[in-house]
């Protein structure tokens, strides 16, 4: 019994930790424990550990941490993805040999589907690649038009020397631009982008549905145990027990059926990490943003809280909307005709400008200019439009591939 509470509560405890890890960051977990949590792990202990090295050690341990660390957290390795597929294969190994002679037809003929179509997922989100190259520029120009609220024209990658093709982002990881990019997946080894968003999607879909069918396999073999272990007439089962005894008996099955119970247990804990980014994912999806957007509609988010951001309204249409190139029109519904700015604080007066490539409003010398009128501070985020939301519908048809007709975008 001590002993599988250790367990239980070392594999929670691990769960909580890469729950932290990699969630923490996502701006929705800002300003909570959660976010606090992350920057303590990620910020502020190692910065500890830099002062305390720096004052014991002259810095050595740092340094060979730091080599290490750099391959680790900067390098594209397959570390991670050796360890993701090891810990699939590894469980399968020990659950189906034990589970197989126990369960009927039509799961021997569910399993073997169960468990291939992640490999088969998780294989293509590995191989396709979304990058943007000197041959394919020109056509990844033509996919979106630029919103000029979190995409604007004109910006370059130094690195791959061309001009940044809007909801595209370069990686240091991959050392490239990537379409549509949505986030660098270190469990992938690569670039979740425009040409295999959908094989990752489905990843976690396939995922989510192996965890919670292999459960339930595993609850129903572990209840047969539970029945041979002790009769169903049997007082234990039939009065009402404490949660003590509750836990005895589950520590008893699991101890006389262990290969079954052990991985049930793992699926039970790990489960809930695969459908939290399955989640996540159907949200974005619904919101018509990639992680790398989100993280972009954050800071407007900040600045509309702030009080800073500003629109122009009064029909008056951005300057270049009409200049569209007609190739962009014809492949994307909708066009961005709004003027977002954020100031210093002050509504923007007579006279602004707008920073280069940027929705900066930079306030004229004279500090007694009137207002511009034209200007109206943004209360609340619904007040902003997102162009590359076209509805859930036509957003998860964008991330299968399929057309998106003109006509039928959210208004
Ligand atoms: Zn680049
Ligand atoms: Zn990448």
């Amino acid at each position: 019994m001590g002993a599988l509470q250790t367990i239980a509560l070392a594999i929670l405890g691990f769960s909580a930790f890469v729950f932290v890890a990699l969630f923490g960051r996502l701006p929705f977990f800002r300003k909570t424990p959660i976010g606090f949590l992350y920057r303590t792990i990620w910020i502020y202990i190692p910065n500890g550990i830099s002062y305390l090295d720096s004052c014991l050690f002259g810095g050595y341990i740092l340094s060979c941490w730091n080599r290490a660390g750099n391959y680790v957290f900067y390098e594209n390795h397959p570390l991670v993805l050796i360890f993701f597929t090891s810990l699939l294969l590894v469980g399968e190994l020990i659950f189906i040999p034990s589970a197989w002679p126990r369960v009927s037809m039509i799961h021997r003929v569910c399993i073997p589907i169960a468990i291939g179509l992640p490999y088969i997922f998780l294989y293509f989100s590995v191989v396709c690649k979304s990058f943007i190259t000197l041959e394919n520029h020109d056509q990844e120009m033509k996919r979106y038009p630029y919103d000029k609220v979190i995409f604007q024209p004109g910006h370059r990658c130094t690195t791959c020397d061309f001009v940044k093709p809007a909801r595209s982002k370069h990686c240091s990881y991959c050392k490239g631009c990537i379409s549509r990019q949505d986030h660098h997946c270190i469990w992938l080894m690569n670039c979740v982008g425009l040409n295999n968003y959908h094989y990752f999607l489905s990843l976690l879909l396939s995922l989510s549905v192996m965890l919670t069918y292999g459960s339930f396999i595993g609850y129903s073999l572990l209840s047969q145990t539970l029945d041979k272990l002790i009769p169903r007439n049997h007082p234990v089962r039939t009065k009402k027990q404490s949660w003590t005894t509750f836990f005895n008996i589950c520590a008893a099955v699991i101890a006389s059926d262990t290969s079954i119970g052990g991985i049930t247990m793992l699926m039970l804990m790990t489960a809930p990490l695969a459908f939290g980014f399955l989640v996540y994912h159907v949200y974005l999806i619904w919101a018509g943003m990639t992680t790398n957007e989100s993280a972009k509609w954050s800071d407007w988010k900040d600045d509309v809280a702030d009080g800073i951001a500003f629109k122009l309204v009064g029909g008056h249409k951005r300057r270049d909307s009409a200049s569209e190139p007609a190739e962009i029109k014809s492949s994307w519904p909708v066009m961005s005709d709004q003027v977002l700015v954020f100031t210093n604080g002050e509504p923007p007066k007579k006279g602004h400008r707008i920073g280069k490539g940027s929705n900066e409003v930079l306030q004229p010398r004279d500090s007694n200019a009137e207002v511009d009128a034209r200007f109206v501070q943004v209360k609340s985020m619904r007040e902003l439009d997102n162009i590359y939301d076209l509805g859930f519908w036509n957003n998860l048809r964008h991330v299968f591939g399929f057309p998106v007709g003109r006509r039928s975008f959210r208004t």
